[in-house]
């Protein structure tokens, strides 16, 4: 018998997996049972409400041509809690943009995903 997604997903987050770490990308199912898009809090767990304060830190020192670096995600409370933001970090709106710019994703396409989502996602 097939394993379901949540098993498959316990399988690769067992010890003896180390390429595998925790997504700061997830879903939230709200209260209607709709999952919504989240960034949750490396340092808290918890879900990235505002992007107000929020940051983005990575390894700088890995910074190498063709390197692939994790990112870890910090919220506002968080990051003031140690103090602010600390030199080579990111504020996760310019963080998002970036992404945004990275994937070619433009200004048009946007628009045009947000009708779409507006119908599929029940916003
Ligand atoms: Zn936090």
């Amino acid at each position: 018998m097939a394993n379901t997604a949540r098993e498959d997903l316990e399988l690769l987050a067992a010890p003896g997996h180390p390429n595998v770490i925790a997504m700061p990308l997830v879903f939230q199912v709200d209260s209607q049972g709709q999952p919504r898009p989240k960034l949750r809090c490396d340092a808290c767990g918890g879900m990235i409400e505002d992007y107000t304060g929020g940051i983005v830190l990575w390894d700088r020192q890995g910074e190498t041509p063709g390197g692939v670096l994790e990112p870890t995600f910090h919220c506002g409370g968080c990051a003031a809690k140690a103090g602010g933001a600390p030199p080579g970090s990111m504020p996760l709106d310019l963080f998002m943009l970036y992404l945004v710019n990275n994937i070619h994703l433009s200004p048009g396409v946007l628009e045009q995903a947000g009708g779409s989502v507006k119908t599929t996602a029940n916003l």
